[in-house]
């Protein structure tokens, strides 16, 4: 993350931080735990899995729905956190704000949408090449029928978009630019704001993936003039089950509706349906409601923390991360682009990753191995799969030092 702040939390801050997360303080395999996956799911802190108890607990109810009072209760909550998260990315309204399952139901909410409506055959949506396959798959999935094609920015040996390329490559078939603000595998932050700049010179809307970019970035989509935005809960200290399409009013009222079925219907007759206004169109169903609460409740642990001192603080530990993985022997980082967040990835020549992990794993030392939903990212580097070290707000200093012995021990059973 390119910033010019520095910040170190004091240590009676991280302890602050570390005690609202009681599942970081426990023992794996006889040592402390170590938690170095948060990119693939954050820990929760007390306050998210205290609201969601509170509801079950409380005024467990259905949305919408009730004339009673518990009804009314778990409606009020539910609806406050659609304008808390309005309020974090700075929706300009809050119907705006769709409530999915997470990042991957928003991209293939916008796919359906795209090609049912949006798309003619032989058009292009333009993808990067280090999208998960999240931003890959709904894309072929909905684009068959009309044969839509992907088009996709390649990237240089840091894992830096070519923005030459991109802009290049920008024609009058391409329907939909549709990119990872950070990229989970090499941890790149992408030059959002150029790429929608450029792809709206070109009369092109564009689709951020905020997916690992909503926890640690502050995100404000008037700003950006974005035109979708989607990330999941979960990998904001939120539960899982529950996610967010932002789009722009004028593409809501546009988009056909991505299910049928209650709640997102006006008047129903056997020959015909009206459907409900924004958002409700797009919320087929009884929602994740208790899910939904518990994202209003890690918004404002967010907000309470301020996302610009996180930001600054992942930053630090990030380049404190790489720095110490540098001097590990036959360590090849795989993504050192000059933006980089906290998702870091490496090999060990000779060496397999699932080996590495495992080994890890013994000591306590949780981090993901394999191809972390890239595959054709794998492919452009000629590699099967990395280590992945990804951090949070709680991870230390200390917890890297550990991760780094740790690092030295698995190689040296390893090299035997
Ligand atoms: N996009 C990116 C960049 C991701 O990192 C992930 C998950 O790791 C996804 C999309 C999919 O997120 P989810 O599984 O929460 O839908």
């Amino acid at each position: 993350m390119e910033t010019n702040l520095t910040c170190s939390l004091s240590p009676e801050r991280v302890e602050k931080v570390r005690s609202e997360f009681p599942v970081l303080n426990q023992m794996i395999n006889g040592s402390p735990l170590i938690y170095l996956d948060n990119a693939a799911t954050t820990q929760k802190p007390l306050r998210v899995t205290k609201c969601i108890t509170q509801y079950y607990n409380g005024y467990n109810s259905n949305v919408h729905r009730g004339v009673h009072q518990l009804s009314q209760l778990a409606t009020i909550a539910y609806e406050e956190s659609r304008e808390k998260i309005a309020g974090f990315i700075h929706a300009a309204h809050k119907h705006e704000v769709i409530y999915t399952k997470g990042t991957t139901d928003g991209i293939n909410m916008v796919a359906y949408a795209f090609n049912k409506k949006f798309l003619a055959v032989g058009d292009t949506v333009m993808i990067s090449a280090m999208e998960h396959h999240a931003n890959i798959v709904p894309w072929q999935i909905y684009g068959e029928e009309k044969e839509i094609r992907l088009k996709v920015i390649p990237i240089n040996e840091h894992g830096e978009l070519d923005m030459d390329a991109f802009s290049a490559m920008l024609d009058e078939k391409v329907k939909l630019v549709s990119v990872t603000y950070v990229s989970n595998t090499l941890g790149t932050v992408n030059p959002i704001k150029d790429i929608i700049r450029i792809a709206h010179q070109h009369g092109i809307p564009v689709l951020i993936d905020a997916a690992q970019a909503i926890a640690h970035i502050a995100i404000d989509v008037q700003e950006l003039d974005v035109d979708f935005l989607v990330f999941s809960g979960h990998k904001m200290y939120g539960p899982t089950g529950i996610g967010v399409l932002y789009a722009k009013e004028k593409w809501l009222e546009q988009m056909p509706p991505y299910q049928g079925g209650g709640d997102m219907i006006k008047q129903v007759t056997f020959e015909k349906t009206t459907y409900n206004t924004l958002p409700y169109k797009f919320e087929a169903g009884t929602p994740s409601i208790s899910a939904a609460i518990g994202l209003g409740a890690a918004i404002d642990y967010l907000q309470d923390f301020g996302i610009e001192e996180l930001s600054a603080y992942e930053h630090e530990l990030t380049n404190y991360t790489i720095s110490k993985l540098l001097q590990v022997d036959g360590l090849r980082l795989i993504g050192s682009a000059k933006a980089h967040a906290g998702s870091i990835s490496f090999i060990m020549n000779g060496h397999h990753n699932s080996d590495i992990g495992e080994l890890l794993n013994q000591q306590g030392i949780a981090v993901r191995t394999g191809h972390h939903c890239t595959q054709p990212l794998m492919k452009i580097f000629n590699i099967r799969g990395t280590v992945r070290a990804s951090l949070a707000i709680y991870n230390t200093h200390q917890e890297i030092d550990s991760f780094l012995g740790g690092l030295n021990k698995a190689l040296e059973i390893l090299r035997g």
